[in-house]
């Protein structure tokens, strides 16, 4: 296979954090039914959606139950058949609250549509289709799919970069789709390229997943030179080598400058589980209605589990055995960059990758004057000053904070891991980055 992609540089700063990947070799597996499925008709950036659905009416597994006329939002499906129970307020797991669409569970799985394949013969077909799948970046992100594949005529698009880093410690739901799905993933990023001409693709993947790797790797091999445009490549093991920036750097030596985004530099990234997902839409018509959702930490049984969207985390916490001892903390997301939560009657939405629980031991150590060690500026991947963005922050010091550029702050949690005073750094840098907006106003 020819090699089209020349790079593999390593960014500025960064920390090596334990992979505590336990549920790297278990097989996904599938939840038992819920009882109630609550599924919010917020689930990705841009305008909410409306419900189409009534109380006590009878919906189908796929059926469209809240849609958006907004051109940056993406429709919400029923992820199990049942009764409409009502539709009301439910807390999200970033604090803010939206309509949620509760359903019992009839347990009959009854289908809106039987699988069969979408045809793609144009961009447009592409666009629709990422539309109608309900997908967004599934990875976290939350961009409507079909917004980020309409790609402009300013800004072309020579390379498609493929995340596969998943760098937080834990979580290992895009591992397993690049073991379980590989095939996917490389249909997928076909389908992709094909339609909006972009004439390479790369999948990034840490060098400490190397059987993600060669799964991918030998099914490329089995297309032997039907595609040399796709690049499976080792990228360094260090945190957050998934962020936007450092994984452009590392798979192309491209550099994104700051406040741009990778169209500038020619590239469209998207998350190894959003492409595969794509394709299995292609393939089946079936929309986002499941997530896979890694389970670890202080959890009987770690695993990954495949949950219908609205699954409440108790339930999911249930099917792995329960907690080993009274958690300290519940994360939805990752250790680093997860949102801890404050009730387990919160559903998994299309963006949850994982439920990180964290005993007592794990949990950050309580907070101690700064000692002006400096590590987390050393640390910091995108150079700024955690140290002193911290003190204008909390003094409230606008005139210096703005000189210290806080909107590049990626919240990635790098300073905050190394600081041996246990300082709330990246609670810091959001209210920092508050501070500067409402001056702004
Ligand atoms: S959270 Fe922000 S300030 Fe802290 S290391 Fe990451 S980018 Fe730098
Ligand atoms: S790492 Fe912590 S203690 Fe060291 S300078 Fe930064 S904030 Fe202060």
């Amino acid at each position: 296979m020819k090699t089209l992609v020349k790079a593999m540089a390593k960014f500025k700063g960064g920390v090596k954090v334990p992979h505590n990947k336990n549920t790297a070799e278990n097989e996904s597996v599938i939840i038992e039914q819920p009882k109630i499925v609550i599924i919010p008709l917020q689930q990705h950036i841009g305008g909410p959606c409306e419900p189409t659905v009534k109380s006590r009416e009878i919906v189908t597994v796929g059926q469209v139950i809240g849609d958006s006329k907004a051109y940056v939002s993406a429709p919400i499906h029923a992820s199990v058949s049942g009764k409409v129970k009502g539709i009301k307020p439910v807390l999200l797991a970033n604090g803010q609250t939206c309509d949620a669409i509760h359903i019992e569970n009839d347990e009959l799985y009854t289908r809106a549509q039987e699988p069969a394949p979408i045809q793609i013969d144009s961009k447009d077909d592409l666009l629709n289709a990422a539309r109608d799948s309900g997908l967004v970046g599934i990875g976290g992100a939350g961009f409507p799919l079909h917004v980020k594949l309409a790609i402009k005529e300013e800004t072309p698009i020579d390379i498609l970069v493929i995340n596969g880093a998943e760098c937080e410690p834990f979580i290992t739901s895009d591992y397993r789709e690049s073991l379980e799905y590989p095939e996917r993933i490389i249909a997928g990023m076909q389908v992709v390229m094909k339609q909006l001409n972009i004439s390479h693709g790369v999948v990034g993947i840490e060098s400490n997943k190397p059987k993600g790797l060669q799964i991918l790797r030998d099914r490329l091999n089995e297309l032997a030179d039907l595609d040399p445009a796709i690049d499976i490549m080792e990228i360094p093991s260090l945190y957050p080598q998934g962020a936007e920036k450092m994984l452009v750097y590392a798979t192309t030596g491209r550099k994104i400058p700051p406040g741009k985004l990778p169209s500038e530099v020619g590239c469209l990234i998207m998350n190894i589980s959003t492409i595969s997902r794509l394709q299995e839409y292609l393939e089946t018509g079936l929309p986002l209605i499941q997530k896979r959702v890694t389970v670890d930490g202080n959890v009987a049984t770690p695993k990954n589990v495949v949950a219908p969207i609205g699954t409440p985390i108790s339930e999911i916490v249930k099917f792995c055995n329960g907690f080993i001892d009274e958690p300290s903390k519940v994360i939805l997301g990752g250790p680093m960059m997860g949102i801890a939560q404050y009730s387990l009657d919160l559903p998994i939405t299309k963006q949850t990758n994982a439920i990180t629980i964290l005993s007592e031991t794990q949990a950050l150590p309580e907070e101690s004057p700064c000692i002006r060690c400096g590590r987390c500026v050393t640390a910091c991947p995108m150079s700024l000053l955690p140290v002193q963005i911290e003190r204008c922050a909390r003094n409230k010091d606008l005139e210096n904070l703005k000189k210290l550029n806080v909107s590049a702050c990626m919240e990635c949690g790098c300073c905050a891991y190394v600081c041996p005073a246990g300082r709330k750094l990246v609670q810091s840098m959001k209210q920092a980055k508050l501070l500067e907006r409402e001056a702004v106003k």
